[in-house]
């Protein structure tokens, strides 16, 4: 069974994006740069975005900050975004969600320029991804996308099941395998017999958020098992998937730490230079 080292493939990751932004200071003779607007005092909110701006100072991004209190009106968040996407300095914008309940999540979203969404979220950027375009794409399901290439080159015809269909997660995730031609079967909550959907799967990618719901016997032998969830138990953090019994059966699994979880930020900050390429 091959452990998928989430936290190796984004330390690799990083330091390519690294080399890349020397590189681009050289030729462009300025660095992309990343800002993050952080509303509120969610605790959670406030780790990842210190995760987000460490890494992104760490690989030579220039990077901001933003912080309102949870009281700011969303007139004022939507002023800054679009003196954010007129601004030349900024590559990528990324609100950090969730947002306060007077703060509508679809309007921000679409506020910021596609060409800075470095989160994948804005409309045009859905559209372009499931049109098979250029886009940016959600980072979640772009690290879970480059650890099953790390594991499987070609994917092209494989069978892939995707427990879940957030915006975040499943639906992305179904688009990136339908372009790799691997046949995609997307569940959720209303699926009957989930059982029998997961056996069919080449390739299993559970992003649900119930620790241990995908069980072993639910597992085709050589299976490739993508474990998104994150959940927090009396016993730590765990994923989605009962990993003592499906590492037995799986031919390559993400462990829940240390899986998906270290590529969203590697992939945020690829995005960000993505963002800086396309735009240059
Ligand atoms: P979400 O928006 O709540 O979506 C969950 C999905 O799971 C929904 O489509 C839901 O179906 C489906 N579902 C719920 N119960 C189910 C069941 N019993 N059987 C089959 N499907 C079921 O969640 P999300 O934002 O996609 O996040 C999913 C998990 O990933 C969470 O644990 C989250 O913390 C984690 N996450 C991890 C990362 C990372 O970096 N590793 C990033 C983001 C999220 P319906 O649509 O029918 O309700």
């Amino acid at each position: 069974m091959i452990l998928i080292d989430g936290k190796k493939v984004a330390a690799e990751l990083r330091e390519e994006l690294k080399k890349e932004v020397k590189g681009l200071k050289t030729q462009y003779n300025k660095i992309p740069g990343l800002t993050v607007i952080l509303i509120g005092e969610d605790a959670p909110s406030k780790i990842y975005v210190k995760n987000k701006e460490k890494s992104a100072n760490e690989i030579g991004l220039k990077s901001e900050v933003i912080r309102y209190p949870d009281t700011v009106e969303e007139k004022t968040v939507l002023e800054k975004i679009k003196e954010l996407n007129n601004d030349e300095s900024v590559s990528g914008i990324l609100v950090q969600l969730p947002l306060p309940k007077h703060i509508d999540k679809q309007k921000v979203i679409e506020t910021i320029s596609p060409r800075k969404d470095v989160d994948g979220f804005h409309p045009m950027n859905v559209g372009n991804l499931s049109s098979g375009y250029n886009s940016s794409i959600p980072c979640t399901p772009l690290g879970c996308y480059l650890l099953l290439k790390k594991i499987e080159k070609n994917l092209s015809g494989k069978k892939a099941v995707i427990i879940g269909r957030s915006n975040l997660n499943g639906k992305p995730m179904t688009q990136l395998l339908l372009k790799e031609n691997c046949t995609v079967t997307i569940t959720h909550s209303k699926t009957k017999n989930l059982k029998n959907e997961c056996l069919q799967a080449d390739i299993l990618v559970a992003a649900v958020g119930m620790p241990g719901l995908v069980k072993g016997d639910w597992i085709k032998k050589d299976a490739i098992v993508i474990d998104v969830g994150i959940n927090k138990t009396d016993k730590g953090i765990v994923g989605d998937v009962a990993f003592d019994e499906v590492s037995k059966v799986a031919k390559a699994i993400t462990p829940v730490p240390g899986g998906v979880g270290p590529m969203t930020i590697a992939c945020l900050l690829k995005n960000t230079i993505e963002c800086f390429k396309r735009s240059n």
